[in-house]
């Protein structure tokens, strides 16, 4: 069964063609600066491709440069669009209403309508993505959205509430939505099955660290609790963004520097994490380099990610009552093998044993089990695959 994952964004539309029985990605690419200046790369799965200059004026235009581009000239993978059996979109937000994966249909397109300005920035491009596939493929082809949000959606509500006046959640919906779900889902049942257990028999932390980084706690298969909050800002320190504060830190700024709600929405979005703790970059290995050269402010970023990581891991642990399997994911956590070892160094309380060896060798898209023989917790690395998950999702609802 051939599955197209779309990934709408506001001004880019990524794509996989999979085949979801081997995983095997037959194609893959990006459309960028849509409604800008127009950039389209297409690769087939053994790595041709090319790389264009193209007009993108809308995402429906995007969308149809990729059937092109699958089905004809040198870089096809599929004789015609009838190859495509149905299409996964990955959907940012879907409120309260969404809690699992659904096939499209008018009626749910209307429901999605009630919760599109929870991610006003990615979720109106996700409709037009769907709505470009209607289109382009006719509704016979099935379509079927999977909800960042949908597996956080398990979290009982001591742990999605916030200590706010309870009429803002009722009139607002304002609560704990968490983000990464699909990652978060993905990487925790594919380390049950590395523990050889049923996911019902498992207590696991998923640490999803990446420009954007969100941690759970995974007990018996289901969420109940993550660290991004109403919006992905929430939670630890990242690329660009603050995670948590002190919300009087927020009123504080404002009145001394007289900022606008939505300038100081874009400061703790863009100019803060590492880039604004540091002053240098938001990426974690320009951090490396700065911190090895002795650059204080780097390490402090950096030690404060690490040690807002490792106060998770306890605190999840203590949520669940338990702890079978620590799991880092994203582009960091598949790739600092120094965060890893700062986030497991001295957990032996916990059960955490840690291989220094295995933490060094397990990098660049390598899975691997970094805990000692014999460790009560085990701590694993586990490549994300988000486009996978959507494609199984849809295989699941298409039937
Ligand atoms: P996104 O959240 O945008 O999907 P990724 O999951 O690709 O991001 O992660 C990007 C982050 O991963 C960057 O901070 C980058 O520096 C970090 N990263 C990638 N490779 C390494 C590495 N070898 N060592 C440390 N960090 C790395």
């Amino acid at each position: 069964m051939k599955i197209l994952v779309i990934n709408a964004g506001s001004s880019s539309l990524k794509y996989q063609l999979i085949n979801v029985e081997n995983k095997d990605v037959l194609a893959k690419g990006n459309c960028e600066r849509i409604g800008i200046d127009g950039r389209f790369k297409h690769k087939t799965g053994d790595g041709r491709g090319f790389e264009r200059e193209v007009a993108l004026p809308d995402h429906r235009a995007a969308f149809r440069l990729v059937i092109e581009a699958l089905t004809t000239g040198e870089f096809a993978v599929i004789g015609s669009t009838s190859e495509i059996d149905a299409v996964g979109h990955r959907i940012v937000h879907g409120g309260d209403k969404f809690t699992h994966s659904v096939l499209v249909t008018d009626e749910v397109l209307k429901e999605f309508q009630g919760v599109i300005n929870f991610a006003p920035l990615h979720n109106p491009p996700a409709l037009s993505g769907i709505e470009a596939c209607r289109e382009t493929l006719g509704k016979a082809v099935p379509n079927v959205m999977v909800f960042d949000t949908a597996f956080h959606q398990t979290m009982p509500p001591q742990a999605y509430i916030f200590g706010v006046p309870y009429k803002y959640y009722e009139q607002y919906r304002v609560r704990r939505y968490g983000a990464h779900g699909t990652s978060h889902r993905y990487v925790s049942l594919r380390c049950a099955e590395l523990l050889g257990k049923k996911p019902e028999e498992t207590k696991i932390v998923t640490c999803h660290l990446g420009n954007g980084s969100s941690i759970s706690a995974v007990d018996a298969g289901k969420c109940v609790d993550t660290s991004m909050g109403f919006t992905p800002l929430g939670g630890i320190i990242m690329g660009t963004r603050s995670g948590d504060l002190d919300p009087s830190v927020v009123t504080f700024i404002m009145e001394k520097e007289g900022i606008s709600p939505r300038d100081m929405e874009n400061l703790l979005n863009k100019e803060s994490g590492f880039i604004g703790i540091s002053g240098i970059s938001s990426d974690d290995r320009d951090l490396e380099e700065a911190t090895a050269k002795g650059i204080e402010r780097s390490k402090i970023a950096q030690d404060a990610q690490r040690y807002q990581i490792k106060k998770l891991v306890g605190a999840y642990s203590a949520a669940m009552g338990g702890l079978d399997a620590l799991v880092f994911t994203g582009g960091i956590g598949e790739n600092s093998s120094l965060l890893r070892a700062a986030v497991c160094e001295n957990m032996e309380y916990l059960g955490i044993t840690f291989d220094p060896a295995k933490n060094e060798e397990t990098i660049r898209g390598k899975e691997g089990d970094l805990s000692l023989p014999g460790g009560k917790v085990r701590v694993y690395v586990i490549p994300t695959n988000e486009e996978y998950m959507i494609a199984l999702d849809t295989k699941t609802l298409v039937g």
